[in-house]
């Protein structure tokens, strides 16, 4: 029998740490499996999912631009409640010929923000309405944030994004921003970049530096490069920051652990993960 196969399904994904992170718990705790990417074009996405079989794929992270449209392959009613609630799923893991869906970047996000600042009553601005900011505002609401104002170049999924969340919690404050200027980011306290825009490095800042101020926390999702164009300006205008290399990790051992099912703490896989990561970044 071949050797069970997990991966990262998405596009672009060549950038991923993942399977350096994956590998290495297989490794250290001497478990058969290995993880590869899946660089997967959307009109190939229907036959890769319903080949996993075929393939001996027993579990899958998703990620952009997929984490929505994957929920039409699952199971929902054993799928993850908070998964499902938001329609984005980034950890699928066959069961019983079904497949489950899980969200493992509500628990990494979440994890990872609360080390640097808690978000009981802050004024959040997030860049970006896919699935990742969908995650990003369903931790945020219920950390109980002040409020939030969403900017996706695409109306229609700032839109979806903001009735989805009045939807789940009624008495938030949540609105569309028709433009980076109607973000009103001088006013907020947290920014959150939740689009792939500089993913790249020919990328362009994606707020203009007059926008930030000293006061302001900025978080960016993308963790490869460590520093985007937009930390290395909101560092030089001396704002707090950080990347999403720590919700990386913690997102990826969350996933691990639904992988595999084994018994083992999650502070275990996070430790192997971490130092994986140190020494690859350490090499470079
Ligand atoms: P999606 O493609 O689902 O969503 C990104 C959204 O941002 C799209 O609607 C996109 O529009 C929009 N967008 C693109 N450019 C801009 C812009 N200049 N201004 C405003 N909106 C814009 O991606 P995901 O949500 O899955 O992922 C987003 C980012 O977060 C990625 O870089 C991903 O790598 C990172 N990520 C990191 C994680 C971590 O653990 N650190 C976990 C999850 C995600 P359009 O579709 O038209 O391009």
């Amino acid at each position: 029998m071949a050797e069970e196969l997990y991966g990262l399904v998405g596009y672009p994904i060549k950038h991923s740490y993942s399977p350096l992170m994956h590998n290495a718990v297989f490794k250290t705790l001497g478990i058969q499996g290995e993880y590869r990417l899946f660089e997967i074009f959307l009109p190939e996405l229907d036959n890769f999912i319903k080949s996993l079989d075929k393939n001996n794929i027993k579990g899958l992270n998703v990620t952009l631009p997929y984490k929505e449209k994957v929920l039409n392959f699952l199971d929902l009613s054993r799928s993850d409640e908070n998964a499902v609630r938001i329609g984005a799923v980034n950890t699928i893991v066959k069961s019983e010929n079904k497949l489950i869906g899980y969200n493992t970047d509500i628990l990494g996000f979440s994890r990872h923000i609360k080390e640097y600042i808690s978000l009981k009553d802050k004024r959040v601005a997030v860049l970006g309405a896919g699935g990742a900011a969908r995650a990003v505002c369903y931790v945020l609401l219920q950390e109980g944030v002040k409020s939030i104002s969403i900017f996706d170049i695409r109306r229609e999924k700032s839109d979806s994004l903001v009735s989805l969340m009045e939807n789940l919690f009624p008495s938030s404050s949540i609105n569309r921003a028709d433009s980076i200027d109607d973000l009103a980011v001088s006013e907020k306290d947290i920014l959150i970049n939740a689009t792939p825009v500089g993913l790249k490095k020919e990328d362009p800042l994606i707020i203009d530096s007059m926008y930030l101020h000293s006061d302001l926390f900025v978080y960016d999702l993308i963790y490869n490069p460590n520093r985007t164009k937009l930390l290395e300006e909101a560092e030089r205008i001396g704002c707090k920051v950080s990347n999403g290399l720590g919700m990386l990790i913690y997102q990826a051992a969350f996933s691990f652990l639904y992988f595999t099912g084994i018994d083992e703490s999650v502070e275990t896989i996070i430790k192997i993960m971490n130092e994986a990561i140190t020494k690859e970044l350490g090499n470079v």
